[in-house]
């Protein structure tokens, strides 16, 4: 029996333990220095509203991806929630992400999908070449009044930085609709564990073969028991930072009690930069399947990631990029342990991308023939 290390036991750590102590009968470890498991997408019941918190921000299931849903579906019952967020500017409430209601409100038209095409395709302006960064990319796409309304102020809050720095994938991530869709997602498939995602991490590290230890840091003196070892944590902080720091923002939330309702929807991004925060969230909307009565919600701030704050979002800039290569290739000196996840290999996951990612590492854990 291979006696196996996972450092973190949210969901790149859980699905992995699973995995490899399913199907290749190893017998894992999993530690976390956290009090709880499932990582950012813990979730808790709150004591005074009885609301489901989604304690490290909003996380919604999303996935284009048959096996990765299958996989999810085996330890959690999904409950249905499609994302409609809205976004309230100086000029109104519009809908995101920029679909035909968002064209024709905003520029008082009523434009049909082939013309807002048009539309668009002149605002944005005629260029060969490929967009370079986020703001090119986004200036491209919707042209500049869409991009300065609801993309400049709130990239800038939530990255620090010009959206010019950043690259154009970052924008690649929204879709641009010329229909009425407002489902923020583009996936057929989407939802919200109705027991929460710590109760599917939970069921999902439930296994005779794996050993979770909660409160329990990584030390590198354990390496030497295992035969090996899975490091989620983030790849900088394994090496002590000693080629230096990776950029991550963070966030930090406010939190407003209310009854009732508080402000109608899950999610109101506020992208105008003289409001300070990027986002509000109520968490009884991500579950529409309850009822209550008292209700609370977060107004979300982003800030870069100081010693004491936890990694939310690699940043990726250049320079990051540059660092990131580096520590890859101190990794490759230790082949005892394997870097995954989110803060592992220093990539912006989805959590079905990293239920998929895990899948993956597990099969080629399984192909090496010392593994068996
Ligand atoms: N974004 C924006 N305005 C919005 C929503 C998103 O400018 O109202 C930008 C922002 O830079 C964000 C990126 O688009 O990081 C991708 O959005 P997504 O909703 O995927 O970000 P997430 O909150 O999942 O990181």
């Amino acid at each position: 029996m291979k006696n196996v290390l996972i450092v973190g036991a949210g969901l790149s750590g859980a699905v992995l333990a699973r995995e490899l102590a399913g199907r290749l009968a190893c017998r894992v470890t999993v530690l976390d220095r956290r009090d709880h498991l499932a990582g950012n997408c813990h979730t808790r019941r709150d004591r005074v509203s009885g609301v489901m918190l989604h304690v490290y921000g909003p996380h919604i299931f999303h996935t284009g991806s048959g096996r990765v849903w299958e996989y999810a579906n085996r330890f959690a019952k999904f409950g249905p929630f499609i994302n409609r967020v809205k976004a309230v500017t100086k000029r109104g409430v519009f809908s995101l992400p920029i679909n035909l209601l968002t064209v024709n409100q905003f520029f008082g038209k009523t434009l049909t999908p082939a013309q807002a095409r048009a539309f668009l395709a002149e605002l944005g302006g005629v260029t060969d070449s490929e967009p370079r960064n986020f703001e090119e990319q986004a200036r491209k796409l919707v042209g500049g009044e869409l991009y300065e309304a609801f993309f400049h102020g709130y990239t800038k809050k939530q990255w620090g930085c010009e959206p010019r720095e950043l690259p154009a994938s970052v924008f690649q991530r929204l879709p641009v609709r010329f229909n009425y869709d407002d489902n923020y997602y583009a996936d057929p498939w989407q939802g919200i564990p109705v027991d929460g995602y710590s109760a599917m991490v939970e069921k999902i590290l439930a296994h005779p073969n794996i050993t979770l230890k909660l409160n329990t840091p990584f030390a590198h003196a354990l390496t030497a028991s295992f035969d090996h070892v899975f490091y989620s944590g983030a790849i900088d902080e394994f090496f002590n930072y000693q080629l230096g720091r990776l950029g991550y923002r963070t966030v930090t939330f406010e939190r407003i009690d209310a009854d009732g309702d508080y402000q109608g929807n899950a999610l109101l991004n506020y992208p105008d930069l003289d409001v300070p925060y990027t986002r509000v969230h109520e968490h009884k909307h991500f579950a529409p399947w309850e009822t209550h009565e008292k209700t609370v919600a977060f107004r979300e701030y982003s800030k870069e990631t100081g010693p004491d704050d936890l990694p939310y979002y690699p940043k990726n800039l250049a320079a990051d990029q540059a660092l990131h290569r580096q520590y890859v290739a101190l990794a490759k000196t230790r082949p005892e342990v394997t870097f995954i996840g989110r803060l592992g290999t220093y990539r912006y996951l989805d959590m079905d991308t990293t239920i998929d990612a895990a899948l993956t590492v597990a099969d080629e854990f399984a192909r090496q023939p010392a593994a068996r």
